[in-house]
C-alpha cells in the first residue's frame, strides 16, 4: 500500500505519525514538500551570521500554540508526547493587548523554534521526506493516482492526501477532472486571511527596555503584532523581533513583491513609530508574505477532511477544513485517519 501525502505542515506530519502508530498493514508513506523543510505556516527562518552577531533564527509564521479546553482531553496524547520530547513547553512570556481567554487554555512555545512540531511527527511516522519536490498535477489511473512533481518525477499510489490551502489545490493541474462542480464551489468558499512577516534583527548587547513578550497593537494602520522572538524562546542571543502586519494593510499590498524594498521601508517605519526606542542599526533580515495565513471561512461544517466522488483514494484536508490552529490541523489529521481506516479494511475485505 503506497501513500502518499502533500504538505509537511502540521496536518500532513500529524497525519503521517498517526497511519505509523495506529495502522496495522504494512503502509509505504511518502511526503512531497516544496519548500526545503517542515513546517508550513508553522515555519521557523534560518538565518547565518552576519555584521550584528550570530547566527538566529524565528517563528515567522505561527507565533504560539493555543490548547483550549475543548482538546485538552482529546489531544492529550499530542501534546504528552510534544512536551516529553521537549518540543513544546508552557509559554511564560506576557503578551500585552491579547484577548482574554474563553476558557481555561493552555499556551505553549517551541524553544527549537515551532518548525520542530511537524519535524518531530515526521521524524516519528518514518516516512519518506521528500523537500523541494512540488506537486504540480494528478490524475486517475486505472491502478490508482498519478502524482507528478516540479522535479519530473512520476509515481503512482493508492491514495494521495493533500493538505495544502484550497486555493492551491484548485491550483493543481488535473484537479478540474477530479472535482465536480459543486465541490469546487465548496472548496471556492474557503477564504484565508493574508499577511506579511518581517523578520528583524536587534544590535548584539541590546536588550528590548518592555516587560512584554509579545504586543498586539491596535492603534497603527500596518503593524497588528510585534514579538521578541528570542526572548519568547529564552535564548541567549541578540535580540530578534517577529513583526506581523494586519490584514488591511496587507491586502492593500498583496501584489507588492516581497523583496520590494519600499515595501520592507514601510513597514519597518511603522515599526519604528510604535517602538520607538528601536536601535537604527536594527537590520530586517526577511519579509515574507503569507498570501494564504489564517483560515477565515472553512469549509462548511468543518468535517476535517473531503473526499471527492470521483475516486474514494485522493483526500484533501488541512486547516481549510477545521481550523487555523494546532488542534485544528490534529482534528483534520485524525479525522482524515478515520476515513482511511475504513477504506483501508474496505480495501482488505475485496
Ligand atoms: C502569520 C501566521 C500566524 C499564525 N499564528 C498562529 C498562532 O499563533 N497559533 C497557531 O496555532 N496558529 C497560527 N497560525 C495558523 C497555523 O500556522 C496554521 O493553521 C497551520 O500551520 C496550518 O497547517 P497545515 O499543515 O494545515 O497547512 P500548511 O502549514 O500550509 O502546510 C502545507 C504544506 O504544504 C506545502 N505545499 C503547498 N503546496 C504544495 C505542493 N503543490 N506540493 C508540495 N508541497 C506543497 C507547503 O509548503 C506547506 O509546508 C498562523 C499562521 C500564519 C500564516
Amino acid at each position: 500500500m503506497k501513500i502518499l501525502i502533500i504538505g509537511a505542515g502540521c496536518t500532513g506530519s500529524a497525519l503521517a505519525h498517526i497511519i505509523k502508530k495506529c495502522s496495522s498493514r504494512e503502509i509505504a508513506l511518502t511526503i512531497w514538500e516544496k519548500s526545503a523543510g517542515c513546517g508550513g505556516r508553522m515555519a521557523t527562518s534560518r538565518f547565518p551570521a552576519d555584521s550584528l552577531g550570530e547566527s538566529c533564527s524565528l517563528d515567522i509564521g505561527a507565533q504560539y500554540i493555543s490548547n483550549v479546553e475543548k482538546y485538552q482531553q482529546a489531544h492529550a496524547d499530542f501534546y504528552e508526547d510534544l512536551k516529553s520530547s521537549s518540543v513544546l513547553t508552557r509559554m511564560t512570556g506576557e503578551v500585552e493587548g491579547a484577548l482574554p481567554d474563553a476558557s481555561p487554555t493552555q499556551h505553549y512555545i517551541s524553544s527549537k523554534g515551532l518548525s520542530a512540531i511537524a519535524k518531530h511527527f515526521v521524524a516519528q511516522s518514518g516516512a519518506e521526506l521528500c523537500v523541494k519536490t512540488r506537486l504540480d498535477s494528478i490524475r486517475l489511473d486505472s491502478n490508482g493516482l498519478m502524482a507528478t512533481a516540479n522535479t519530473g518525477n512520476s509515481a503512482l499510489f493508492d491514495y494521495v492526501i493533500l493538505t495544502i490551502p484550497a486555493p492551491q489545490i484548485l491550483a493543481l493541474s488535473g484537479i478540474d477532472s477530479l472535482l465536480d462542480s459543486t465541490e469546487k464551489s465548496l472548496l471556492e468558499g474557503v477564504s484565508y486571511s493574508s499577511r506579511f512577516a518581517l523578520a528583524v534583527k536587534l544590535p548584539a548587547g541590546f536588550t528590548p527596555p518592555v516587560s512584554w513578550t509579545g504586543l498586539y497593537v491596535t492603534d497603527n494602520p500596518c503593524v497588528r503584532f510585534i514579538c521578541i522572538d528570542s526572548k519568547k524562546r529564552g535564548l541567549a542571543t541578540s535580540s530578534t523581533l517577529l513583526v506581523h502586519t494586519g490584514v488591511p494593510y496587507a491586502l492593500k499590498n498583496l501584489e507588492r513583491d516581497k523583496e520590494d524594498a519600499g515595501l520592507i521601508e514601510d513597514i519597518f517605519t511603522h515599526v519604528q513609530q510604535v517602538l520607538p526606542w528601536l536601535p537604527t542599526e536594527s537590520k530586517v533580515l526577511r519579509c515574507h508574505k503569507w498570501r494564504y495565513s489564517q483560515v477565515h471561512h472553512a469549509i462548511h461544517g468543518e468535517p476535517g477532511y473531503f473526499n471527492p466522488k470521483s475516486t474514494s483514494n485522493l483526500l484533501l484536508c488541512g486547516d481549510g477544513f477545521t481550523h487555523s490552529n494546532l488542534d485544528g490541523c490534529i482534528s483534520s489529521a485524525l479525522k482524515t485517519w478515520t476515513y482511511l481506516e475504513s477504506s483501508l479494511q474496505g480495501s482488505t475485505r475485496q
